[in-house]
């Protein structure tokens, strides 16, 4: 039976392990669990099925996604008839995945950080606390900076933005059922976001590339003034990084990456469950055939090819998303649009579709305050 190795007990690393059919240890840092209480968790309904376990951990529904983009004074609503997001409680489901790991037979070292990786004819050598072990192939999964991914050349070219969030009490009308996005690079060089919970909570918190504390600041202010609403926190703060990239590429001979270390990501809002979800058997076909020294099936490669496409284009839409706000006149514009089957993996393509319609606004020209426009015929 092969030996595999994976680094890092995060989401990306857990959903490889429990994909792997054969002898498997998975070394963390830390414990599991502490990096998936930093994120907010918002994850489609595609997502959430594909995520082991998920359902149960699903804290709040969401059919609403209300974006607005100060720069051109542009507030879109966007309604599906059935829930089209889910909050998850991100921590929890992390150490449900690693309950799982650990049942299926795998070993789970926590408080063992891997400090190097060597690719050797025929394996993976790596570095433990007590010397070096080897491997017949290694999965990567230890979230970003990617160093070992970095020594590798596997690292992908991102921007890194300080991701910091906070839970809040909030007063206002705040429909519990609608994630909040203000999208906005140049008052915030970033986004913020509002994500209700239950009583009258929510999660606001702020992606930008200035510092923590300051964004979270700027990401309240903004998110109060352009949704009305009365913010008081109530909780420490805590984030991580919010990538916005794209993998240059996963795999290096018997060597396989994953997750925040390859930034695989969708680029507008940073989130990476959607990838690591859809990638995680795929590539646990890689590294089994890495592992035995055969060829990967062609279906695993082309599964594999989709999501990186998704990737790109999320990627490409961002960029283009900032450009067209730099260079866009102000809007003025309320809209509103019913997307039948809204699907939160595809919400950036529905923002763009939506304001592909606009074709004929003329600058300054303002709409009426409720238009339906359907996106999807
Ligand atoms: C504020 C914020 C909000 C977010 N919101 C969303 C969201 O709503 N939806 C969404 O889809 N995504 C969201 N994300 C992104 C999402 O959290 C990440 O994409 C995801 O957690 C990445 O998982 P990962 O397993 O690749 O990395 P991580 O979760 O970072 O896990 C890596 C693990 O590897 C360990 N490790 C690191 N180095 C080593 C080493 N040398 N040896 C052993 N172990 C090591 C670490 O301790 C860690 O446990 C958000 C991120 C942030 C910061």
């Amino acid at each position: 039976m092969c030996r595999v190795a994976v680094v890092g007990a995060g989401v990306a690393g857990l959903l490889s392990a429990l994909n792997l059919n054969c002898e498997v240890e998975v070394f963390e840092a830390a414990k599991p669990g502490l990096r998936g209480r930093r994120c907010t968790g918002v994850v489609s309904r595609a997502t959430l099925a594909r995520l082991p376990r998920a359902r149960r951990f699903a804290v709040q529904r969401y059919s609403g996604l209300e974006v607005s983009v100060p720069e051109l004074d542009l507030r879109l609503s966007l309604s599906s008839r059935t829930t089209f997001a889910y909050k998850l409680d991100r921590g929890a489901h992390e150490l449900e995945l690693a309950r799982m790991v650990e049942d299926k037979g795998h070993r789970l070292l926590q408080r063992t950080p891997i400090r190097a990786v060597k690719p050797k004819a025929g394996g993976v050598e790596l570095l433990l606390p007590t010397g070096w072990r080897r491997y017949d192939a290694a999965v990567l999964a230890e979230g970003y900076p990617a160093t070992l991914a970095r020594s590798l050349n596997l690292a992908p070219t991102v921007e890194a933005r300080v991701g910091i969030q906070a839970l809040v009490r909030i007063g206002g009308a705040l429909d519990p059922e609608t994630l909040y996005v203000a999208y906005s690079p140049r008052f915030l060089r970033g986004f913020a976001w509002v994500v209700p919970l239950d009583g009258g909570r929510a999660l606001v918190g702020g992606a930008a590339l200035s510092r923590g504390l300051e964004t979270l600041s700027r990401a309240i202010r903004l998110c109060s003034k352009l949704f009305k609403l009365k913010i008081e926190i109530s909780s420490e703060k805590f984030g991580g990084y919010v990538l916005r990239g794209y993998p240059r590429s996963l795999a290096k001979g018997r060597v396989v990456a994953l997750g925040d270390a390859v930034a695989t990501v969708k680029s507008l809002s940073g989130g990476g469950l959607y990838a690591v979800s859809a990638l995680a058997r795929p590539l646990a076909e890689l590294v089994e055939a890495a592992a035995t020294a055969r060829e990967p099936g062609a279906g695993s490669l082309a599964e594999i090819e989709k999501v990186l496409k998704t990737l790109r284009r999320s990627y490409a839409l961002s960029e283009t998303f900032d450009r067209a706000i730099a260079s866009a006149p102000k809007l003025g514009l309320k809209l509103e649009a019913e997307v039948r089957d809204l699907e939160y993996d595809d919400h950036a393509v529905a923002i763009l579709q939506a304001l592909a319609g606009l074709k004929s606004v003329k600058r300054g020209e303002r709409f009426p305050e409720h238009i339906n426009t359907p996106v999807y015929a």
